[in-house]
């Protein structure tokens, strides 16, 4: 048993993220009092304001006994909204370094939990200059100095390619896939449900996307990705449709992205299909190029069809092939993940993204035995090599983003060839401009304040709920952008 108490319940979750960084629960008990329980670890954080400083200290315990405790003390910030943001991270560093004291092991990141370290780098580069920003990472967040300089190289490969005040994104979500893999935690739906609700998903898609062009009104639709899912399990005909559609908004786009992804959907004819609707990006993802792994994680393609699948798409002659794979897959060590990695090199698309592994609650690896999977320490290495590979094959990272319950506590990192670098990408993890969203769980967003504030409308995951409710997505989105 894990359990937490704390003088400032508002944090709970947030100092549960910095405990399950060396924890692996997904329950933490809330402990109501300061008494500890005799089995098990428990954490008992307290936060107080005095004489301009706020302290955070968190204690440690292991069946009962206290183990370590840490005291993290910073200047008060002034506003409201930045006192809760200090708070928060306070509590968290204070914890964070209570429990590497006892478990002795730093992490990558040290104390972030957030999913965008490259945008919190950025804004405090603009906030403390390039020196105060270093130190923020290295001293305060504990990051490890290779991680700082991978988020630093990563913020300085994005110089130039932001958006313009006038621009905007759009995606259009195709939540259907022909299998679910073993990782997967999205509401994406299988053949069993949406061959029959294929036609109607459409349809409402198409109606939603009726609002487009009013709100667009004279700003200038800067990327288009249409994402899932796999968009291209669906049939011709509703891929066709929905490209179609897709395709008046795009007109003017600087990229029009379709992600393929998985290979066992790729045929010649929706390739066509694709690159006629003026698409000059897509995904082809292997994950893997080792079957017996593919067959583990559900996927039901060969490392043959994805060649082929690959192929393909290289004849028939995108601007840009990305291709995913995923360290930290059960049953792979180093040595599958580098042969992987420099299989698809060899390829040479245009892009390439590393994934580390995220076991989320509601994917079928939750109820699998960890023992299967990598260690930690392996997967470090994974990506570390990976990282190497691609680096002196030429790819630079572009763009990075990490999730709860990742394998190490590492990091999804784009890499990318000289100029081919995915504008979405970068827009979506940093949170650059707004965006316009179509579709089964898309969350449209608007920035304000130049992103200081960002309001979202999220249109419902639910397939039946989102073929029933288009019309109210609209509106939703009307209310954000008028
Ligand atoms: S392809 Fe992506 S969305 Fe589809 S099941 Fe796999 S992980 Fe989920």
């Amino acid at each position: 048993m894990t359990a937490l108490h704390t003088s400032n319940p508002e944090y709970f979750n947030d100092i549960c993220e910095a405990i399950r960084l060396f924890i692996d629960t997904r329950r933490i008990e809330r402990l109501e009092s300061t008494s500890v329980p005799s089995e098990g670890y428990a954490i008992l954080h307290t936060l107080e304001g005095a004489e301009g400083m706020m302290t955070s200290t968190a204690q440690l315990y292991a069946d009962g006994n206290p183990v370590a405790k840490n005291t993290f003390t910073v200047a008060m910030p002034q506003g409201a909204l930045e006192k809760k943001r200090e708070a928060k991270r306070a509590s968290k560093i204070s914890v964070y370094r209570a429990l590497l004291h006892f478990f002795k092991t730093p992490l990558p990141w040290g104390s972030l939990t957030g999913i965008r370290p490259t945008k919190l780098l950025r804004d405090s580069e603009t906030l403390l200059g390039s020196k105060g920003a270093k130190a923020l990472f290295l001293s305060t967040f504990d990051v490890s100095p290779q991680k700082y300089e991978f988020a630093k190289a990563i913020v300085d490969a994005q110089t130039g390619l932001y958006p313009g005040e006038n621009e905007l994104d759009v995606y259009i979500g195709i939540p259907f896939c022909v299998t679910r893999c073993a990782y997967c935690s999205f509401a994406s739906y299988t053949p069993d449900v949406f061959k029959d609700a294929e036609t109607q998903y459409v349809q409402a898609l198409l109606s939603e996307l009726d609002c487009a062009k009013k709100i667009i009104g004279s700003r200038h639709v800067r990327a288009l990705y249409i994402g899932g899912g796999t968009p291209t399990a669906l049939t011709v005909s509703g891929l066709e449709k929905v490209l179609s559609r897709a395709s008046e908004l795009a007109h003017h786009a600087k990229e029009f992205t379709v992600e393929a992804g998985r290979p066992d959907t790729i045929t010649s004819e929706k390739l066509s299909l694709i690159k006629a609707s003026g698409a000059d990006r897509i995904s082809v993802n292997a994950q893997t190029l080792f079957d017996e792994t593919l067959l583990r994680i559900g996927r039901r393609h060969t490392a043959a069809e994805f060649f082929e699948s690959y192929e393909l798409a290289k004849k028939t002659g995108f601007n840009a092939i990305n291709v995913d794979l995923i360290a930290g897959l059960p049953g792979e060590t180093q040595a599958h993940v580098e042969k992987s990695v420099k299989q698809v090199i060899g390829l040479k698309p245009e892009n390439i993204t590393v994934h580390t592994l995220a076991v989320k609650r509601a994917s079928a690896f939750a109820a699998a035995n960890m023992d299967a999977f990598p260690t930690d320490k392996q997967n470090a290495q994974s990506v570390e090599k990976a990282h190497e590979l691609l680096e002196s094959a030429g790819y630079r990272a572009y763009y990075m983003y990490r999730q709860k319950y990742m394998k190490g506590s590492l990091e999804n990192a784009g890499y990318t060839q000289p100029g081919k670098a995915c504008l979405y990408n970068i827009d979506n993890m940093e949170e650059l401009c707004d965006v316009l969203a179509f579709g089964a769980g898309a969350i449209s967003k608007r920035l304000f304040l130049g992103g200081v504030r960002i309001e979202r409308a999220a249109n419902v995951k639910d397939l039946k709920g989102y073929i029933e409710r288009y019309s109210e997505m609209a509106d939703a989105k009307r209310a954000l952008f008028y």
